[in-house]
């Protein structure tokens, strides 16, 4: 067999494993959000999308898209270059001051992605010292997971937001080491949220540094929308902070927030950083403009968990399996990859819907699921609708809400 026949062996097997991943053809309007255009066999039809992680509707928001006709007039539209063969413009400098004041730290870093973000800072800092040890929490994203492993540091990971055997980890390990401890603010898939406070406690109670990724809450959380450890008020026991402008931000590229040194030590040395074209000075534009919007404007977050706690209530008093989550997003347990990919199949081709199935890697096997994100713009009718079109789906298929 050759390398080729090698991939075609292991995708026919993803696909026997119900693991195989099919892209709809979607098509945003920035008017109508959150319907999309679905193409499809020659066709166009509008389909309600409920599985976006422009949380806040922002990407599409006039502010946004104003913002980006007024820098495309100016810059055009790559950047041109690295960061440091002129790929970095005013509006790279400018959003950086933004992102560092929005996390009260002394400076921000900017990357082409959150992904690239996580897996180049942890990669570079993890490897900074000869004799160090991390502690990952278990449920840590992949791009996480990927920089720690690429690090030079002992690996060691702890149950999901336990400090009891966080504790335990970082007593057996050597008490001259350099340590961190990297976690999650909200987890992507199940919608828990760690405990910043605690952990980071324990973690300094060891001289350990802290590493939170905000990815899910930048934008959603805390009286000026900087995430959980703002709502929480321990900004100051966080050392570093990485987040994404893909998400709730609304519109594309990742960065890290924390010591002046140690941002200018990561851009000195991390090649993820160095050797790749920045990111394009419109979107940096956007992204500055959808930033100090959301610093004073808290209607967005506020009308986005509104429609998240009616979806939540709707779906428990329909009787259908909605996860115990403690954010804005909201997964429904389907449990079996099959069903869960026929679910969503269903949603969209039968009634027009969007929500993906969400399988193995992504999350532990018999614990598939749907995960919707409502944003500003579902309506209490879309709501009513979605819950009216799922409750026979999952009674048909016998999964009802565990007691
Ligand atoms: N961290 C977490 C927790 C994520 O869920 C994601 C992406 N979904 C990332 C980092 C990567 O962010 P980006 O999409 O900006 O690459």
């Amino acid at each position: 067999m050759n390398l080729f026949d090698i991939c075609q062996d292991k995708l026919n097997r993803i696909k026997a494993e119900d693991r195989y991943r099919v892209f709809a053809d979607l098509e945003k309007q920035a008017d109508k959000y959150p319907y999309y255009k679905h193409y499809r066999d020659g066709r166009v039809e509008q389909v309600l999308v409920w599985c976006s992680n422009d949380y806040l509707a922002m990407g599409g928001s006039d502010l946004l898209v104003n913002a980006v006709h007024e820098a495309v007039d100016q810059t055009g539209v790559g950047a041109g270059g690295t960061r440091n063969i002129s790929g970095t413009s005013h509006y790279h400098v400018e959003l950086e001051a933004e992102l560092a004041d929005w996390h009260r730290k002394e400076a921000a870093l900017l990357f082409t992605s959150g992904y690239i973000a996580n897996e180049a800072s942890l990669s570079t800092l993890l490897s900074a010292s000869p004799n160090m040890d991390v502690f990952s929490d278990q449920k840590n994203h992949a791009s996480m997971i990927q920089g720690i492993r690429k690090g030079t540091a002992r690996r060691h990971i702890f149950r999901h937001n336990d400090l009891e055997h966080l504790r335990e980890l970082l007593e057996a390990a050597d008490p001259e080491s350099h340590k961190m401890v990297a976690f999650e603010s909200v987890y992507s898939m199940d919608g828990d949220i760690g405990k910043i406070e605690e952990i980071c406690d324990l973690a300094h109670e060891f001289n350990a540094i802290t590493y939170l990724d905000e990815v899910h809450a930048v934008g959603m959380y805390g009286p000026r929308g900087a995430g959980i450890a703002e709502r929480d008020g321990v900004l100051d026991k966080v050392d570093l902070i990485e987040g994404t402008l893909g998400k709730a931000v609304g519109v594309h590229g990742g960065y890290l927030a924390g010591p002046a040194h140690v941002l200018d030590y990561i851009r000195s040395v991390a090649p993820g950083f160095i050797f790749t074209t920045s990111l394009p000075p419109i979107t940096a534009a956007a992204a500055a403009a959808s930033i100090r919007h959301l610093k004073v404007s808290g209607q967005e977050r506020a009308m986005q968990q509104r429609q998240a706690a009616r979806l939540k209530q709707a779906f428990a008093d329909a009787g259908l399996p909605v996860m115990p989550s403690e954010s804005h997003i909201v997964p429904l347990l389907v449990g079996d990859p099959a069903k869960a990919r026929d679910f969503s199949n269903r949603l969209l081709y039968d009634h027009n819907i969007y929500v993906t199935a969400i399988n193995y890697p992504t999350v532990d096997k018999g614990t598939e699921r749907l995960r919707f994100t409502p944003t500003p713009r579902h309506t209490d009718a879309m709501i009513e609708d979605l819950v009216d079109i799922l409750v026979p789906m999952f009674n048909e298929a016998g999964i009802r809400k565990r007691a």
